[in-house]
């Protein structure tokens, strides 16, 4: 089965000359959740990817590479945000419910601040995160040459 090359095509309207990604994979792991916790672009590093706090700019300002680059593509992120997001959650309000004293309430209170909180507050940092996911499993560069 040979290499579909028209999947490719995203590639081609970014300035790949400057992505600076490690080929080794600890590098490369580290660079990459560096630069997700940073929220910058997880090619070539650049800050400001994001319009706003939650907003996700359609293309990179340095690289230009399209960070949606197909339909679903950050479906894995909602997954990755949820469940981070929920077992952070869970460990917060465990370590309250052994460690102080508050009332069933109170506890009950902000179980659900949390829950609802913690998922909208990890969402952009899910995006790039998901990103650096995508770019230590598929590795784009291998396909530039020939
Ligand atoms: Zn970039």
């Amino acid at each position: 089965m040979g290499y579909d090359r028209s999947r490719d095509d995203w590639i081609r309207s970014a300035r790949v000359d400057l992505w600076d990604l490690p080929a080794a994979a600890a590098f490369r792991l580290m660079v990459l959740v560096a630069r997700a916790f940073g929220r910058s672009c997880p090619y070539c590093g650049s800050p400001g990817i994001f319009s706003s706090f939650w907003t996700l700019k359609e293309r990179c300002p340095r690289c230009g590479v399209p960070f949606e680059r197909e339909e679903g593509y950050f479906l894995g992120a909602y997954a990755v945000n949820l469940i981070g997001a929920e077992f952070a959650g869970f460990a917060f309000v465990l370590a309250l419910l052994i460690r102080t004293d508050l009332s069933t309430l109170s506890l009950q209170v902000i179980a659900v601040v949390v829950a609802v909180g913690l998922p909208l507050l990890g969402y952009p940092y899910a995006r790039s995160l998901w990103m650096a996911i995508d770019l230590m499993v598929h590795r784009p560069e291998r396909h530039l040459s020939g």
